[in-house]
Order: structure tokens, then C-alpha cells, then sequence
């Protein structure tokens, strides 16, 4: 019999119930008490769902208030000094307290750092490591879900992140060292939870080390040995997980790690398959992520269980299903969905299907040929099939559009030095032209107009009237601040990626698909279902509007290519790649119908550029060739006139600046002024050649930036990059802020521009 087993399930609730509590007992509307027992509930119901779905082992330990690998930093005693030397590990509050800086009980204090988890949309508090740090065993909220998971009478998986995945994710704060020195505490702690976890009769724990996808250096690697030769013998087995990507080189080393059995992501790495068969030693589990943790759409069951035959005759009773990775990264229950159409429906599995099709698989590999398994595998051959010849998914204009591109596609026609001397002509622009990176405020009256016209109380004149309105006000209030280059303000958007889905083919969107972001943030991503192409424009008639309001330039806004790409769920039936291009005709579309209509600036944001790239470095020239070429195609089908911008923010440049310089925008506006322009080195080094408009102040912050500081970042910027080619703007966009701060920020601003110019005049 092939065992059924999942690393973990979304926690946030089919209808984020989670969030709904955290949110309340943060507003003090809910008590301490009714938190704890609103988590129990959840997780007594996530294990019956699992179980119901027919998982023979339920992960316990994927259920965290806030994130897992900050449940991992208490449970090691990793609590930063800044929050009370006797910080109780057991207690929500410290926990909230680090993850967001405060919480209803406890002192207040910076909260710790949050990035991406691998290559997801999932972000973790990063845990602080520093020298000499004592770690020790703090919290045992794992030994306690367990048992009361035992008590419930499921059998059970407890699941932790990895020591070497724990440590490698910390951060070194204050004095530098090896965080390896860290490495002996970490494991003896690790020990203490896997004798108890014997002690209640636990068989199996799953320890996730997703960092032996990665590139890692000799000595870590070398450090899996001992770790696990160390937490051997525990009176348990092991499953070590892997996941988001192939072992890839390393394989011999971590078939042979000391455990009793391995997980791998076969959705990622098909290939690696062979290579582990013929070396897993003759004791070891397989356990085989074949359905993807990552993405929405239904699994292929007959082709995933002829792919496993082989590995199921060679390894038997030891040949495990899975999941890909955990299913944190998908949505909770397809069931939940009332307004997609059935054969969407049909096409569509979330984390509920998912577990279902994990237990069909190890049915079908175990010979159960009953009229229940027979159904599902019908439905599933049903799925492939219409998806296969379905014309939402599949349209030739758009592919013979993409076969169709040529060379010069993703050129400009004069090279940027000539470009910059006829847009300088034509828009007579002054030293230092002063502009915002394009939202402003949304006011709770905008999003209520919002509201109002997609509930339909609202008329689309009406409604149409009221954004008007909101732009009218918007262009004087920039024109009073004295600003060069304006925006409309983007008060018709509710998210930059989803309005364009909305308006473009080959897009699909759910009611109640949330994931969870971090913490209590979920969103919910578009799924790209198929060809994409734009059925007409998207933003003109907002832009043109708004350009007939001033005299001043005002710039046409969209969302590049990459970033709606990597916020939103994918194709699994043609590379990304694929989906890009298209994304990137469909908004070159959007640019020459913009510039049409009198726009002669057109900022076409990647944020997220650099969130898509691979997770192995060897894999990053490719990636970034076909997202620059992306990008290119966006923007280069203009005459020279038009001055294209871009805007990014939170990135590191310094080792992917030429391919930021290869994208070949005009204006580049990046987010500096939290690193104190050092990230402007990497454009000093590289001698970016373009205009850059690097953030003078820092929009996270509701505090009012001061002209001194503006301008000595100003100076600084200078020093670095020629003044003629310098910008001066925010960091970000404006629109979770207040206008009177935006006002007095955006004031001083233009302020610092104007002496700026009047001192080198
Ligand atoms: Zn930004």
C-alpha cells in the first residue's frame, strides 16, 4: 500500500477565519482565550478535512499564528533582546510582538524582519542570529498540537523546518560569524522535541530542509551529515523534504543522509526520479510530491500513476504520494467558489482536491480499481481533456502573434543617448523634473465608490463621474505642490495586477481563492487559464482624461509583464516564458494606443522582477533574458519621442544591473532612500547609462520627510550618478497614505528640486 501524506495544509481557514480572529484580538475586540481556542478549531477541522479527503498521515505543525519559521525561532528561543530578556516563548504576544512590533500585551519594539519564502508569494519572519547567542528548547507548541491532534484520534506526521534551513534563513546581526557555530544548540534543541515526540508514539516526523535545492556552499552541505547523524536514533523515523526544485548534483549526498525517508518535488524536477531510484538505498521510504503545492489546476492522475509505476514495482509498500510541498501556497477549498463557471470548476483543484488526489494516486498505485477511484480517475482524464481543446485556453491569433516576433520587436529605433535629446526637445522638461511613482491616496470614499459600482448600486456613469472627480482633484493638487510630471493617481485600481487581468483574455479570477501573503495578509491571485490578448485598451480613456486636465505631462501607468506573471497563478501546460510574451504584446498594445492618445510619458512598473528569478543561479540567465525581452516588447513599440519609465522597489541590483540596464527604459525610479543611496552603487559602478530617479524618501513611514535630509540623499545621488540624468521622487507609490502628510512630504520635495537647481545654475 502507497501511504498518503501531505507536509502541511493552508491554515488561514476556507473563509480566513484565521486572519478575522488575529485582526479582532489585535483590536482588543477579542479575547486571548477566544484566539487560542479559534486556532484549535481550525486545526481539528484542517485534519478532518485531510482525513476525510483519505491522507493516511496528517501533517500537525503547519498551524502557526503568524508564520512557521517564527514558530521555529521561539520554539529554539531566538527571541531578540529588544523584546525583554524574559519573553515568554509560549505566549502569543511575544509572538506578534516580533512578527509586527506590538501586540496587545507586552512592550512594543521593532518588529523583525520579513522576507520571501524560496520563490513564493509567502513571506517569513527571518529569524536574528547573533554571536554567542544560547539557544534552548522555549516553546513546545509542536508537542502540544500533537498530542491534541493524537487525543482527536488522527494519525499523525509532526512537520518541522529543517536546523540547517532554520539557520541558513537567520540573519547575523551585530558582530559577523559562521552561523554554523550556532548549529550544536540548534540540534540539540531539535533532539530534545523528537524525544518527545517518540515519548507520545509519534512513528513518522517530516523534517522540511528546502535549502538542499539550492545553491549551497561546500560546508553546509557538508554539515547535513552530522546533523542528521546526530538526530538519528530518536526512537522515530525521519522523512527529510525537499521541495521547489531537484537535487540537481547533490543527489548520492542526500540519498545516503541518516534518515528512513526522503521527500522530492517531482513537480519541479520530473527528471531527478531515475537518478534517486537507483541510488535510495534498500531501507529508505520515497516519498513522491507529484501534485502541485504551487498551482490550482486539477492533476493529471493517469499520467502522474504511470510515471510512478516503475518507482511503485521497485519500491513497494516503500514508495510514498505526496503533495509537491506544502499546500500553504494554494487556496483552501474549490468547494468555497460559487461564481466560476462549471468547466473552470472542473479544470481547478485547491488544497482539499489536492489532498483527494494525493489518496487517488496511492489508491491506483496500490491496485484499488474501486468505482470511487475509477470515478476520480475519470473525472481527471475529462479535466485534461477539454483543458487540452478548449478555446479559453488555446488561441491561435495569439500564438501566431508570438511565433510572429521578430528582431526588432524589442528594440527602440535610435539607441538612448539619441532618444534622450529628441524627448528632451519635446518635453522640455527642467534639471531635476520632480514626479510621484503614480497611486495617491485611496481614500475610504474611493474604495466605497468602488464597492458601490461592483456590487452594481452604483451606475458605470456614476461611477465613471466619481473616479473623474477624484482625478480632477488629484491633477490640482499636483499642480499646486508645483510638481513637473503627473499622474492621474490609479483611485479606479484595486490591485495593480488584477486590474489588468479583469480587462484581458485568458485570465480567470476566484471569489474566495485567498492564500496567505504573511500573517493575516492574503491575496488572491489572478490565473492566467490561457493564450492572453486584449480585447481593447485598458487605461487610455483614464489617461487622456486626465492629460486634458493640465498642461503639465501626465504619465500613462501600467503593470509590465513580469510582475503580472509572477503574482499570479500559472499555466502548467506551457512555460512561463510563454505567458510573458504574450502579456507583453497584449501591453505593447496598451503603450502605442497611450502615446495615440497624446501621452508622451509611460511608466511600465516591474516590481517584481527580480521576485522571478529561479532559485538556482545557473537558471537566472535565462529567466532574465526572456523577462527583459518581455519588458522590450512592452515598451518599445513607441517613437523615440515617448520617454518610457519603469519603476521597481525592493530590489538588490548590484548582481542582475546589466540586465536592469539591458531593459532599456528612459527613466528607472527604484526605491534607495532606506538603504541611504548605497543602492545607487551598483548604478555608479556599472555606469548605468539611463535617467534615475532614485526614492528621495521613504513612503512606509508616515513621518514628513525634512528638505535637509532629502537633499543631502539628493547630494549624495549626485555625487554618483550625473546630475542631468537624475530624477527626484518617493520610494513607492502613495496610495496607503494620508494626503496632508503626502502633501507636506511631496511639498518639501519640490522644494529640495528647486534649490537643487537653483545651486547648480
Ligand atoms: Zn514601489
Amino acid at each position: 500500500m502507497a501511504i498518503s501524506h501531505s507536509g502541511g495544509f493552508p491554515r488561514i481557514g476556507a473563509n480566513r477565519e484565521l486572519k478575522k480572529a488575529q485582526e479582532a484580538y489585535w483590536k482588543g475586540e477579542l479575547s486571548k482565550e477566544r484566539l487560542l481556542e479559534e486556532g484549535k478549531r481550525l486545526r481539528l477541522q484542517h485534519w478532518a478535512v485531510q482525513k476525510e479527503a483519505g491522507l493516511d498521515l496528517i501533517p500537525v505543525g503547519d498551524f502557526a499564528w503568524y508564520d512557521q519559521m517564527l514558530n521555529h525561532s521561539l520554539m529554539l528561543g531566538a527571541v531578540p533582546a529588544r523584546f525583554g530578556a524574559d519573553s515568554d516563548c509560549e505566549d502569543v504576544d511575544t509572538l506578534f510582538r516580533m512578527a509586527r512590533g506590538r501586540a496587545p500585551g507586552g512592550t512594543p519594539a521593532a518588529a523583525c524582519e520579513m522576507t520571501k519564502w524560496f520563490d513564493t508569494n509567502y513571506h517569513y519572519i527571518v529569524p536574528e542570529l547573533h554571536k554567542g547567542q544560547t539557544l534552548k528548547l522555549s516553546s513546545t507548541e509542536i508537542i502540544r498540537e500533537t498530542r491534541e491532534a493524537l487525543d482527536a484520534g488522527f494519525k499523525v506526521k509532526p512537520t518541522l523546518i529543517g536546523p540547517l534551513t532554520w539557520l541558513w534563513l537567520g540573519k547575523v546581526k551585530g558582530e559577523a560569524f559562521n552561523r554554523l557555530e550556532l548549529l550544536d544548540d540548534v540540534i540539540e534543541v531539535y533532539g530534545q522535541v523528537l524525544n518527545e515526540l517518540a515519548k507520545l508514539g509519534v512513528e513518522w516526523v517530516q523534517i522540511d530542509e528546502p535549502i538542499l535545492v539550492l545553491d549551497l556552499p561546500t560546508e553546509w552541505h557538508q554539515a547535513f551529515e552530522s546533523t542528521y547523524n546526530r538526530l538519528q536514533g530518536k526512537d522515530l523515523k525521519i522523512l527529510l523534504a525537499t521541495y521547489f526544485g531537484g537535487l540537481n548534483g547533490t543527489t548520492t549526498t542526500v540519498v545516503n543522509l541518516p534518515v528512513e525517508g526522503l521527500h522530492i518535488d517531482l513537480v519541479r524536477d520530473a527528471e531527478q526520479l531515475t537518478a534517486i531510484l537507483d541510488r535510495l538505498p534498500s531501507y529508505k521510504v520515497l516519498s513522491a510530491g507529484v501534485v502541485n503545492g504551487r498551482n490550482i489546476w486539477k492533476a493529471d492522475i493517469r499520467s502522474i500513476v504511470s510515471k510512478l509505476q516503475e518507482a511503485s514495482e521497485r519500491l513497494g509498500n516503500r514508495l510514498w504520494v505526496a503533495p509537491s510541498c506544502s499546500l500553504l501556497h494554494t487556496p483552501v477549498d474549490l468547494e468555497c467558489e460559487t461564481d466560476l463557471d462549471d468547466e473552470l470548476k472542473s479544470w481547478f483543484a485547491f488544497a482539499v482536491q489536492k489532498c483527494q488526489e494525493v489518496a487517488i494516486i496511492a489508491s491506483l498505485l496500490s491496485g484499488n480499481q474501486s468505482p470511487e477511484v475509477q470515478a476520480a480517475l475519470a473525472t481527471s482524464d475529462r479535466a485534461i481533456e477539454t483543458r487540452s481543446q478548449s478555446s479559453r485556453i488555446h488561441n491561435k491569433a495569439v500564438q501566431k502573434r508570438v511565433a510572429g516576433i521578430s528582431s526588432g520587436d524589442d528594440q527602440r529605433n535610435l539607441p538612448y543617448e539619441k532618444r534622450a535629446v529628441v524627448q528632451a526637445s519635446r518635453l522640455k522638461l527642467p534639471l531635476f523634473p520632480t514626479t510621484t511613482i503614480g497611486s495617491f491616496p485611496q481614500t475610504v470614499a474611493i474604495r466605497k465608490q468602488r464597492r458601490l459600482f461592483r456590487k452594481g448600486e452604483l451606475s458605470k456613469r456614476d461611477y465613471v463621474a466619481a473616479m473623474q472627480k477624484e482625478i480632477l482633484d488629484t491633477v490640482a493638487r499636483q499642480e499646486a505642490l508645483g510638481l513637473d510630471v503627473l499622474v492621474h493617481g490609479e483611485a479606479e485600481r484595486n490591485d495593480m495586477v488584477e486590474y489588468f487581468g479583469e480587462q484581458l483574455n485568458g485570465f480567470a479570477f476566484t471569489s474566495n481563492g485567498w492564500v496567505q501573503s504573511y500573517g493575516s495578509r492574503c491575496v488572491k491571485p489572478p490565473i492566467i487559464i490561457g493564450d492572453v490578448s486584449r480585447p481593447e485598451p485598458m487605461t487610455v480613456n483614464w489617461s487622456r482624461f486626465a492629460q486634458d486636465q493640465t498642461s503639465k505631462w501626465m504619465k500613462g501607468m501600467l503593470t509590465g509583464p513580469v510582475t503580472i506573471l509572477c503574482w499570479s497563478f500559472l499555466r502548467e501546460d506551457v512555460d512561463r516564458s510563454v505567458s510573458c510574451l504574450q502579456l507583453a504584446l497584449a501591453l505593447r498594445d496598451e503603450v502605442v494606443d497611450l502615446e495615440k492618445a497624446g501621452i508622451g510619458i509611460i511608466q511600465i512598473d516591474e516590481p517584481a522582477i527580480r521576485e522571478g528569478l529561479p532559485l538556482r543561479k545557473e537558471d537566472w540567465p535565462d529567466y532574465l533574458n526572456w523577462a527583459v525581452k518581455s519588458f522590450r516588447i512592452a515598451a518599445s513599440g513607441v517613437q523615440d519621442e515617448t520617454q518610457i519609465h519603469t519603476h521597481m522597489c525592493y530590489s538588490e541590483f548590484n548582481d542582475i544591473i546589466e540586465y536592469i540596464a539591458a531593459m532599456d527604459a528612459d527613466v528607472i525610479t527604484i526605491e534607495t532612500s532606506r538603504s541611504d543611496m548605497e543602492l545607487l552603487d551598483a548604478f555608479e559602478q556599472f555606469e548605468y547609462p539611463n535617467e534615475i530617479g532614485p526614492g528621495v524618501y521613504d513612503i512606509h513611514s508616515p513621518n514628513v520627510p525634512e528638505s535637509q535630509w532629502m537633499k543631502q540623499l539628493m547630494k549624495k545621488a549626485a555625487e554618483k550618478i550625473p546630475p542631468q540624468r537624475l530624477w527626484v521622487n518617493p520610494d513607492c507609490g502613495l496610495k496607503t497614505r494620508d494626503w496632508p502628510e503626502v502633501e507636506a512630504a511631496l511639498s518639501n520635495m519640490v522644494q529640495v528640486a528647486n534649490e537643487l537647481r537653483d545651486e547648480l545654475a
